[in-house]
């Protein structure tokens, strides 16, 4: 390949851009020698550059249509072939230009003649600044080569742009080239908390009038360099296999190793920097191509092997910013990441040297968002166009709570989210005192305060806030963070350490529960209508029970000798428990038919989750262990309203009469059942919420580490006694929501909320 034609060309064309670029002559006069210089090069009939001026595209420059179109024709933002590549920000390389159903025939031009068109973006950190094309009388495919050689004009014309060189062309002011202007983008809060601190890239862009290398072997040598480290890194993590909190399995590793020693993409970018392009450049250029190809392909596998491709050339992007470091950035110690999507390998890889994460994509359990729990720092995604509005180092406040991020803000708006962030501190100064300090209600009544967890990374929180044990780990979590099925070494590995690092406090594993909005990419599920009420959770494991029962067998085999407690969701009818416990009893005879002596203590438990088992708790008496309510489920299928759907969670309150009336009666049965009863949706970890379940006589309350200080304020100021009587005296209210009665009940009795 690094003989082909095109290779020459595009080598003729740099040195003469080059020479183009550095003369002091007037814009118009240099773009006038772009086109027919391009013109010539590439032997095409017409080249023409189409800049964006506000919301159209204006003829610039051309060689080869009418000259007197020359800012006379001017197409609106998404009209014609040039409106096509400027919305998808994609060569377009076609034979048969006037046949295609985007074309806009322009008098002016006179471009009726010309078949063959390509046309490639001028693009910068995903924004379109104009369309450069060539065109053929000859109905033909431009090949790779020409595509290849264009894209770098229009990367060079780019830097032409943005070095102001076209300054002198009244209009073109507008073209904002860096953004700079404060902006405030809204999208969702994933995983709450504050930031403030400056973006950091994951997919870096080569640094402004870095486009040309005047030294090429210099390049050549960089990215060796560059390229040497990267594929350093990826064998040492398949060496030190961060493997089972990172997820990402050897398998996904040995491709991305194969990929990276992949002989076409090295001689890609080689060929750029021999061509003159800076060795950034290069590698954008790359970037572009393969995420082209990955937005067209319409074949998986292809589509994911330039995901893995564009992955290896950010990395590169990334080695090359670092000169020194490793494949990583070298962080600024308050860095917001920012991506379109990000995998959980990845973000693990920054770790805890991140403030905040902002993405394009995301959603509330991705798996980004489930690491960024864990990690305690915000997420805020679903920000269009944030790629385009952002540039490396711009200062950002990210507010997980409002689910916004501001861009560049006014200094007044950094010293209000700095205040906010120092009552945030003060807070988690105040709890972390009163860590040690028994959750002891003011009249007396002790409450068992738990974590909810789903990875190491989240048991580590255990200590910091002075849980009793872990009421709820969330085995799946392990699944949907893998690239593939976790092994059952694996599962063991990290059961057993999640034991070690609880040491006597107990832990509460919950099996895995998928389908529904938990979907593994890896494990193909038919589509439901309904997924929320579709074959999900238990339901799937009872009817499949091999997963259940690795999962299970894992689970007796990392708790050898401790205490082991199961508990299966999103049980429905009691004869599914029993089938469950069946199972698990079978798992504990083949273990100990191998000699095994097991758990020393094994506690099995069922989830309310679904409205109908609470009608069978009289029938799990004597057959289960305990029941946790899964508030956040239980909510859903109690008021016919998604947990995940904005319009309509919100809608119905777990804090009214009917609610509540069977929060209260699913107690009362537990009793009656002699069954220890916890609650570990996410209501038991907001204050308010957790009193009125404390009021009703809950006394075991499961949350996310950062609800543990609040819940524990609010309780130690608290007379259970009398929430109990207020709680009571609402239940008979008519209205839809008792929130209110209750905050001003709290307000009044000082309770903190
Ligand atoms: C629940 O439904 O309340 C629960 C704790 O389980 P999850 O949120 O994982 O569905
Ligand atoms: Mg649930």
């Amino acid at each position: 390949m690094t003989t082909a034609p095109g290779t020459g060309a595009a080598r003729v064309i740099m040195r003469k851009l080059r020479d183009i670029v550095h003369t002091s002559e007037p814009a118009q006069e240099k773009l006038n020698k772009l086109v027919s210089m391009i013109a010539s090069a590439m032997v095409a009939d017409v080249c023409s550059i189409y800049l964006k001026r506000g919301i159209i595209h204006e003829l610039f420059a051309t060689e080869g249509l009418k000259p007197e179109a020359v800012h006379r024709t001017r197409l609106k933002e998404n009209e014609g072939l040039v409106g096509l590549v400027a919305e998808t920000a994609r060569p377009l390389n076609i034979a048969d230009a006037p046949q295609h159903p985007r074309f806009s025939y322009r008098p002016e031009t006179g471009e009726d003649p010309f078949n063959a068109f390509l046309g490639v973006p001028i693009v910068r950190s995903e924004r379109v600044f104009g369309v450069l094309v060539v065109q053929n009388r000859a109905a033909r495919v431009y090949t790779e080569e020409e595509v290849e050689s264009l894209q770098t004009v229009a990367m060079v014309l780019m830097e032409m742009v943005a070095a102001g060189n076209f300054g002198d062309l009244s209009g073109l002011q507008e073209v904002e080239v860096r953004p700079s202007r404060p902006e405030r983008l809204v999208g969702k809060g994933f995983a709450d908390g504050l930031a403030i601190g400056r973006a950091v890239l994951h997919e870096p862009h080569a640094p402004l009038g870095r486009a040309f290398a005047d030294d090429p072997a210099r390049e050549e040598a960089r990215l060796d360099a560059a390229l040497a480290r990267v594929r350093k890194s990826i064998d040492e993590h398949i060496t030190n296999d961060p493997g089972r909190l990172s997820g990402q399995s050897r398998e996904v590793l040995e491709t991305f190793r194969m990929l990276a020693n992949d002989h076409s993409w090295e001689s890609r970018l080689k060929r750029g920097v021999r061509d003159g392009l800076s060795a950034e450049a290069a590698a954008e250029r790359a970037r572009a191509e393969h995420r082209a190809r990955m937005q067209g392909a319409q074949n998986a596998i292809l589509r994911e092997q330039m995901h893995d491709l564009e992955d290896l050339d950010n990395r590169l992007m990334r080695a090359l910013a670092s000169p020194d470091g490793d494949d990583k950035l070298a962080l600024p110690d308050d860095a917001i990441l920012i991506a379109r999507d990000i995998g959980p390998a990845e973000l693990l890889d920054y770790g805890e040297r991140l403030r905040g994460v902002a993405l394009e994509e995301g959603g509330a359990s991705s798996h980004a968002t489930i690491i960024a729990k864990a990690l305690g720092i915000p997420l805020v995604g679903r920000l269009t166009q944030l790629g385009a509005r952002v540039e490396a180092g711009d200062r950002i406040v990210l507010d997980g709570e409002r689910g916004e991020a501001r861009l560049r803000p006014e200094p007044e708006v950094v010293i209000a989210y700095e205040q906010r962030l120092e009552l945030r501190y003060a807070q988690a100064e105040e709890f972390a005192r009163q860590r040690d300090a028994p959750a002891v209600t003011r009249d007396g009544a002790e409450i068992k305060l738990l974590l909810n967890a789903g990875l190491m990374l989240d048991v580590q929180h255990l200590g910091e806030v002075g849980a009793e044990g872990i009421g709820l780990f969330r085995t799946e979590f392990q699944f949907m963070v893998s690239e593939r099925l976790p092994r059952t070494a694996e599962q063991i590995q990290l059961y057993s350490d999640v034991l070690a690092a609880a040491g006597d406090r107990p832990v509460t594993f919950r099996t895995l529960d998928v389908g529904g909005d938990k979907v593994l990419p890896y494990m193909s599920s038919e589509r439901e209508e309904n997924p929320a009420l579709g074959w999900r959770a238990l339901r799937m494991g009872l009817e499949r029970p091999a997963l259940l029962r690795t999962q299970v067998r894992a689970l007796i085999e990392a708790a050898e000798g401790k205490h082991l407690r199961i508990m299966f969701p999103l049980v429905t009818v009691a004869q599914e428990f029993i089938d469950a416990r069946e199972l698990v009893e079978k798992e504990l005879a083949v273990a100990q038919g191998r000699g095994r002596k097991g758990p020393a203590k094994l506690e099995v438990g069922v989830m309310i989750e679904a409205p109908a088992i609470a009608f069978g708790i009289s029938i799990l008496a004597g057959k289960a262990d305990f029941l946790s309510i899964g508030t956040n489920d239980l909510m859903q299928y109690f008021f016919a309203a998604d947990r995940a759907n904005p319009r309509v969670s919100d809608r119905y309150d777990i804090l009214s009469a009917p609610a509540l009336k069977f929060l209260r009666f699913i107690r009362e049965e537990a009793a009656r059942a002699g069954l220890p009863l916890s609650v570990c949706g996410e209501a038991a970890g907001k204050p308010l919420e957790a009193m009125a379940l404390i009021a009703l006589g809950y006394d075991r309350l499961s949350m996310p580490a950062a609800g543990v200080g609040p819940v524990k304020r609010m309780l130690r100021n608290l007379d259970a006694q009398a929430a109990h009587a207020v709680v009571e005296s609402l239940l008979t209210s008519e209205r839809p929501s008792v929130r209110a009665d209750l905050a001003a009940w709290a307000n009044a009795e000082n309770v903190p909320l």
